[in-house]
C-alpha cells in the first residue's frame, strides 16, 4: 500500500468511527524525523532550485587511498579545482557516522551527469573498491535515506530511486563494497518507513485498526 492509499483507508476508517480528526494529528506525530546534519557555512557561486526530485544517488569520494573526507574539503576541491558551484553533494557521510550537510537538499546537484536536475547525491567518505563502508556510515546512510524517502515520497524499493552512480554514468563509483550493500538499504527503507506508517495510523501487522 502506497502512502497515499494508506492515507485514504485510513481517512475512512476514522470516519467511520466519527473521529475524522484523529488521523492528521497522529500522522504528525510519529512522522520519521529528520537525522541530526551537521551544517558548514558553504559559499555557492550560482543556485538552481531543483525542479523535482525522483531518486537518490549513492556515491564514495574514490580518492586513491581509503581516507575520511569533510564536506568542507569537497567543496574546495568540487570549487577550486573543478570549477563547479561548490560541493556537488547533497550529503556527506564521514567515516564516524555524521551526517554533513553539503549542496542546500532544495538546489540542482553536481554529481551524475545527466541526472542533476531530479535526484538527491548522497556521498560516503571512502574508497569502496579498496575498503568497506564503517557500520556507522551504513546505518547514517540507512537513516538519511528513509528520511528522504518519506519527505520526497518515493518508495524505497521501486527499481530506480536509490541507486549507485555506476547505474547512471560510466564510472565504478560508489565502489563494489558499498554497491553490494543498496539492496539491504532499500530494504531497510521500507522496514523503517512501514513502521512508521503503521504508527501513524494505527494499524497492526494484520492491517486492523486497533481501538
Ligand atoms: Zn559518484
Amino acid at each position: 500500500m502506497n502512502r497515499r492509499e494508506f492515507l485514504k483507508y485510513s481517512f475512512a476508517a476514522a470516519l467511520g468511527l466519527g473521529f475524522p480528526m484523529l488521523l492528521p494529528s497522529h500522522a504528525q506525530a510519529a512522522r520519521l524525523e529528520k537525522p541530526p546534519v551537521h551544517r558548514y557555512f558553504l559559499q555557492f557561486t550560482d543556485h538552481e532550485e531543483r525542479p523535482s526530485t525522483d531518486f537518490l544517488v549513492i556515491h564514495h569520494t574514490g580518492f586513491p587511498s581509503d581516507k575520511d573526507s569533510t564536506a568542507e574539503e569537497i567543496h574546495s576541491f568540487h570549487q577550486g579545482t573543478m570549477k563547479w558551484a561548490g560541493i556537488g553533494y547533497h550529503y556527506l557521510i564521514r567515516k564516524d557516522g555524521m551526517i554533513e550537510q553539503g549542496r542546500w537538499p532544495s538546489l540542482v546537484g553536481a554529481h551524475a551527469l545527466g541526472h542533476n536536475k531530479t535526484s538527491v547525491g548522497i556521498c560516503l567518505a571512502g574508497n569502496f573498491n579498496l575498503a568497506k563502508p564503517t557500520r556507522a556510515q551504513v546505518a547514517s546512510l540507512c537513516q538519511l535515506t528513509a528520511w528522504l524517502c518519506q519527505e520526497y515520497e518515493l518508495d524505497p524499493m521501486k527499481r530506480g530511486v536509490i541507486v549507485g552512480h555506476r547505474d547512471l554514468n560510466d564510472t565504478d563509483c560508489p565502489g563494489k563494497n558499498l554497491y553490494s550493500l543498496l539492496k539491504g538499504i532499500r530494504q531497510s527503507c521500507r522496514e523503517t518507513l512501514s513502521f512508521h506508517m503503521q504508527e501513524r495510523g494505527g494499524f497492526d501487522h494484520s492491517g486492523e485498526l486497533h481501538s
